[in-house]
């Protein structure tokens, strides 16, 4: 799974409709769709997704962000994906975020920034996981 991570387009990415703008930087970036959706979280889902952030003071205000409204999971591929991933999207606060970068570019706040990136391997693959079987991938991409 080292080739590829988990994006996700945040309900502030949908809300300010930037969709198209961001997954042309992502796909100019080199990177490849393999499988898109969009949903709109419930309560349960977003937790279980920020399930690593359960006793960080901003888990609650961070569960009502995602479930505010629909945001759009994205599997993507390219070589070294995590790591390029991660310095396409910046820092987690836009305010400390590289020039260029998407969440530089158009995200308002430490909290509403735009786009998720996991952050290693291991996690990419349990994200993924969490949006998309992989029966699913193999069917939407001709592998089976
Ligand atoms: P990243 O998304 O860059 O991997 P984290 O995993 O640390 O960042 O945090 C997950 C998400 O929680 C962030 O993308 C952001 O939406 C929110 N968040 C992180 N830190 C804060 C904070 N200090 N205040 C408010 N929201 C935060
Ligand atoms: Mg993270």
């Amino acid at each position: 799974m080292s080739n590829r991570t988990l994006a996700i387009l945040k309900p502030d990415c949908v809300k300010k409709n930037l969709i198209g703008k961001v997954i042309t930087q992502i796909q100019d970036a080199g990177f490849t769709v393999l499988g898109m959706k969009m949903v709109k979280l419930t309560e349960d889902s977003a937790k279980g997704f920020y399930e690593v952030h359960e006793a960080r003071p901003f888990f609650k205000d961070l569960i009502v962000y995602m479930t505010s409204g629909p945001c759009v999971p994205i599997a993507l591929e390219k070589e070294n994906a995590v790591e390029d991933f991660r310095k396409l999207i910046g820092a987690t606060d836009p305010a400390k975020a590289a020039e260029g970068t998407i969440r530089k570019l158009y995200a308002a706040s430490i909290q509403e920034n735009i786009v998720h990136g996991s952050d290693s391997d291991e996690n990419a693959s349990k994200e993924i996981s969490h949006f998309f079987s992989s029966k699913e991938l193999l069917e939407i991409n001709g592998w089976k």
